[in-house]
């Protein structure tokens, strides 16, 4: 699944290449892409047309599109392997070509969402008055957010029984911190995935937040780089922060900071990788 600063950079790429463009219309190749819009491909693609598109929006791994002037926005859902293409009118459609949408304008490009395993798709969904979709309204600000409250995260983390990789994957309480930039900044941040979030100190929490935020800055100056060719991709094995990972997936590769094999331990049907010398397992309480 494409994490945070994979999503944005895809943002980013339609913010330059779909932004302030009125929808012509709109093309459905292969109807599951649109499954979660019940009232069907017809209606939806009927929606799109004649509306202009507002500033693609983000909050965490959600990504969507405001349609100005109907209240509405089209999620994209990209799944394990869904991509939002800018591609020329000319270029060959590709083999899993899911969805076209055409402009009215000059501009010979058009947007194609592509998806090999169709465990994504594009919905269209009623907005808050925040200009959210309403189905992601109860999402937490993520930590690249301006908004993002520093204290009230520390607040939730005092008062919360709860262990904090748990909290950081806690939509919740925080959006887009994913399972590989969770151990990153654990492992930064020298703690232990199951350390209890109650005794969490003011300076220990915003250290981690410091560290969770460099992660994913650093990753996006990094994916960033690619968004100003004519191509807007995602599809989770992103690979170009995967040389700068200090922690996730160096299993018994020699820690960075003190030379101890790295550890792999099963969390929640995941993984968690750590330091077992500068990230102590908490002790278990009698
Ligand atoms: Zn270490």
């Amino acid at each position: 699944m494409p994490e945070l600063p994979e999503v944005e950079v895809v943002r980013r790429g339609l913010e330059r290449w779909v932004a302030h463009r009125t929808v012509a219309d709109a093309e459905v190749l292969h109807p599951r892409a649109v499954r979660r819009h019940l009232a069907g491909a017809d209606d939806f693609t009927h929606r799109l047309e004649g509306h202009r598109v507002g500033t693609p929006s983000r909050r965490g791994k959600y990504l969507w599109l405001p349609l100005e002037d109907s209240g509405q926005a089209v999620l994209a859902h990209l799944g394990m392997s869904g991509q939002l293409l800018v591609q020329p009118h000319e270029a060959p459609d590709e083999k899993h070509l899911r969805v076209r949408v055409r402009f009215a304008d000059e501009a010979d490009t058009e947007l194609r969402f592509v998806d090999q395993r169709t465990f994504g798709g594009l919905s269209l969904h009623d907005t808050t008055p925040d200009g959210l979709p309403d189905v992601i309204g109860h999402i937490a600000r993520d930590p690249l957010d301006p908004l993002f409250d520093d204290e009230a995260f520390h607040r939730a983390l005092r008062r919360r029984r709860t262990t904090i990789k748990r909290a950081l994957l806690d939509q919740s309480l925080i959006s887009g911190v994913g399972n590989i930039y969770a151990d990153e900044a654990l492992w930064r941040s020298r703690l232990h995935y199951d350390r209890p979030t109650a005794t969490f100190t003011r300076p220990r929490s915003l250290e981690l937040l410091g560290h969770v935020r460099d992660v994913m800055n650093a990753a996006l100056a990094v994916g960033g780089t690619s968004f100003d060719s004519l191509y807007v991709n995602v599809n989770g094995e992103s690979g170009y922060f995967d040389r700068s990972l200090d922690a996730y997936g160096r299993e018994g590769l020699p820690c960075k900071r003190c030379g101890t094999p790295m550890r792999r331990r099963p969390w929640m049907n995941r993984s968690s990788y750590f330091c077992p010398t500068c990230q102590r397992a908490p002790r278990v309480p009698s």
